[in-house]
């Protein structure tokens, strides 16, 4: 026997996810996001230049494609989706700003399965590429903080904030930053490492006792310049007046290097060490994916999985889309399964949701009960008697009631029903 492959999931009722994707995307149009679609495999290169050489996520998660010998492009199933989505905005020529996009993805990272964190995942991703006004990333958390309550009915959750600054801000908070590491000899290894390559990168070291050292570090937020001390201001200011509840997290630097200004996750208690459901924040992605002109923008992602794990806790209270009606039709004998078919055939052209039992060699009493297992409303059962009187026989399954009608009329004393 064959089993599934570590860290991915098999999902056999998908009414829950279909409840999460269909609300997603209906309020993602009201909001005027169109949804795009992007190809599962992209080029290693692509994830380097963007996500940064320091991550986790390139430097230690990549599912990388074994190639075609006499192939140099090395491609990968794709760890994340903004980046694509920025591939695309610029290969497609996008003239039209901001675009406003957003996609499901399967995404693919080789980390330590864990509950809520697996190797194939997916998320919605939405993104709002060239803008560089403070309000669009209000409009986008605050978007996003009504879809997670009165759409998804999400309760208890957290929004938590923190702003990086512009380049030059990081620039001159990368000393500051490592002036503090250096006096600070008991950091691990990684963080030792990270200190000279990348520190703002030590903020994602997942050991206690790094965490508390940094406790104490600098906050990136006390040396901001006075724009983006002024945007950052305003951007609290503005999630407060629509009233956005939220908290300032100064250690939050997200897991990828191409943030700048807002970052921001989405976390719930309901979901243990792997909290968050939600992050994004402002980046610019273009120069460095080889545009001549930077275009800012700013995007998130949320995890379907984690959300499917929040609202597995409270599905009794969700409105989820009912299943229709089922109608069963059985042919008590083979030779009646040719029009048990043209019936079946006739409740598919009216939209009736239907089934039939094609068992040869079972009794009616069998038929009857793998019919019943299937939980119809109704059975339409046609033996010879009903096939050449062009009848059948219309089974009430709860009431028990048996009447035999014309094979013309049980479209219309089903939907009359
Ligand atoms: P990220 O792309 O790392 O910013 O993550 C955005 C969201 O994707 C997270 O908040 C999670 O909901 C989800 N996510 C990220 N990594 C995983 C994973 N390995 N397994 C399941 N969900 C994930």
């Amino acid at each position: 026997m064959f089993q599934k492959i570590k860290g991915t999931q098999d999902f056999l009722d998908l009414s829950l996810w279909q409840f999460i994707t269909k609300t997603s995307a209906e309020y993602l149009n009201l909001h005027n996001f169109n949804q795009i679609k992007l190809p599962a495999i992209e080029s290693v290169d692509l994830f380097k230049r963007s996500v940064g050489l320091e991550t986790d996520i390139v430097n230690k998660e990549m599912f990388v494609v074994e190639q075609r010998t006499g192939s140099s492009e090395q491609i990968c199933l794709k760890p994340e989706a903004t980046a694509s989505t920025m591939r695309a905005f610029l290969e497609n020529g996008i003239q039209n700003l901001p675009w406003k996009v957003f996609s499901f993805d399967t995404l693919f990272r080789y980390e330590r399965p864990q509950k809520g964190r697996y190797r194939e995942f997916n998320q919605c991703n939405i993104e709002t590429i060239g803008t560089e006004s403070i309000s669009q990333d209000v409009a986008l958390i605050s978007m996003l903080d009504g879809l997670f309550s009165t759409k998804l009915k999400i309760n208890n959750y957290a929004l938590v904030l923190n702003f990086l600054g512009c380049q030059n801000d990081r620039l001159n908070f990368r000393e500051v930053l490592t002036n503090f590491l250096q006096a600070s000899p008991n950091i691990c290894e990684t963080c030792q490492k990270r200190s000279t390559t990348n520190p703002l990168r030590i903020f994602d070291c997942k050991s206690e006792s790094c965490q508390s050292i940094y406790q104490n570090a600098p906050k990136i937020i006390n040396h901001l310049c006075e724009s983006c001390g002024q945007e950052w201001q305003q951007l609290q200011n503005h999630l407060e007046l629509l009233g956005v509840s939220f908290a300032i997290k100064p250690e939050l630097v997200r897991g990828l290097d191409y943030y700048n200004k807002t970052v921001f996750e989405f976390t719930s208690s309901h979901l243990g060490s792997q909290s968050s459901f939600c992050g994004g924040g402002r980046y610019e992605l273009a120069t460095q994916l080889g545009s001549k002109t930077a275009v800012p923008a700013i995007g998130a992602a949320f995890g379907i999985e984690r959300i499917l794990l929040i609202l597995e806790q409270i599905q009794d209270k969700l409105l989820l889309s009912q299943k229709p009606a089922l109608t069963v039709v059985i042919p008590l004998n083979p030779e009646q399964n040719i029009l048990a078919l043209l019936v079946a055939q006739n409740l598919a052209q009216h939209n009736l949701a239907h089934d039939i039992i094609l068992d040869d060699t079972s009794s009616v009493k069998s038929k009857m009960r793998k019919a019943n297992k299937l939980g119809p409303i109704y059975c339409v059962l046609i033996g010879q008697q009903e096939q050449e009187s062009n009848s059948v026989t219309l089974k009430n399954m709860v009431t028990s009631e048996e009447q035999l009608i014309k094979q013309i009329d049980l479209v219309s004393t089903l939907k009359n029903h």
